[in-house]
């Protein structure tokens, strides 16, 4: 059967063909305005930027660019092409009467290029805060490397849904590492994470970097020292002390002269004024020779030397760490 409107298509639904019966569909379009960052690719819509799923922003703002007659309704998109001056669509549009109908759509559409608010900053090298990390002796220490690194893959995975977490740059230094940041609150998760990783303290200091619509606009830095000490280090605060273990919550020290124990949070570590006297322990290897019920008999497996200590061990092997000609085993 032939359809009944124009006599030349077969006939599809209701006596018409399909063209006739999508002409039946009246949709209004107004023109579409579309910006897009020639640099990241994100995309403002009605003053708004878009950074994450970008083709489906798109696709929505497309459609409600359409206006249909009363009850009639957009259901589905079949088909979607972004031209040079122009979207094409293919709809599904559900109409009282006919149904779900087939609907070819095309949208005027005015693209423009404008660097992003996000890049914009990073050519700037803006940045909110800094993360001066540093080591508790000062000295520059491989550790800090291991945080630098845990810090930059934090942010770049926050980065992929929040454009404004982002390093803009990094600054070695013969102290430390200065690490610059888009966005002050990523300063406080950086904090977080360092002080569940490392045995460290933070101090934060803010100043003023300018003003903005009549507010001061403040910079924040965030000072991190980590312990860079191993066990077997020698401190002093009042009495010497051995480092017998660290954890990121406790350090061990082991008060030699009363060989007493004293366990510490980081709060109250670096509360106190220890001063460094040895970083890196002087330690030896022993081996065992014999053991009775208390004592066990060790050489020195560099001068042979043999020693008594009123010890056991479990090893064939041990490490005794020296201080002062003293030896202890931690
Ligand atoms: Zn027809
Ligand atoms: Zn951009």
């Amino acid at each position: 059967m032939k359809c009944i409107v124009c006599g030349i298509n077969d006939a599809y639904k209701f006596g018409l063909c399909r063209d006739c019966l999508s002409s039946k569909i009246r949709l209004k379009t107004e023109k579409m305005e579309i910006t897009e960052c020639p640099k990241c690719g994100s995309v403002r819509l009605n003053k708004k930027w878009y950074y994450n799923s970008i083709d489906d922003s798109i696709k929505r703002n497309a459609i409600s660019h359409i206006k249909t007659e009363k009850v009639d309704r957009i259901k589905s998109v079949n088909t979607f092409e972004i031209l040079d001056d122009e979207i094409l669509m293919n709809l599904i549009v559900d109409d009282r009467n006919l149904g779900e109908v087939e609907k070819d759509v095309r949208l005027d559409l005015k693209a423009t290029k404008e660097s992003c608010p996000v890049c914009n900053k990073f050519t700037g090298s803006y940045y909110e805060g800094v993360i001066q990390l540093r080591t508790f002796t000062t000295e520059y220490d491989g550790i800090l490397d291991d945080a630098k690194k845990e810090i930059v893959d934090f942010i770049k995975h926050i980065n992929k849904t929040d454009p404004n977490s982002f390093v803009s740059k990094v600054d070695k230094l013969r102290e430390g590492l200065d690490i610059y940041l888009g966005k002050k609150e990523d300063a406080i998760k950086i904090d977080k994470i360092m002080e569940h990783d490392y045995f460290s303290t933070v101090k934060i200091t803010k100043s003023i970097a300018g003003r903005k619509d009549g507010k001061d606009l403040f910079r924040y830095t965030h000072l991190i020292r980590i312990l860079d000490l191993v066990k077997g280090s020698v401190i002093y605060d009042k009495l010497y002390y051995m480092v017998k273990s660290i954890t990121p919550n406790n350090i061990e020290l082991l008060d030699i002269k009363n060989n007493n124990l004293l366990n510490l949070n980081s709060k109250d570590f670096f509360r106190k004024s220890f001063d460094v006297i040895h970083r890196i322990p002087e330690k030896d290897k022993f081996i065992i020779i014999s053991a009775d019920s208390n004592e066990t008999q060790i050489m020195n497996s560099k001068n042979y030397k043999i020693m008594t200590v009123k010890q056991l061990f479990d090893s064939q092997e041990i490490y005794l760490y020296k201080y002062n000609e003293h030896y202890f085993s931690l």
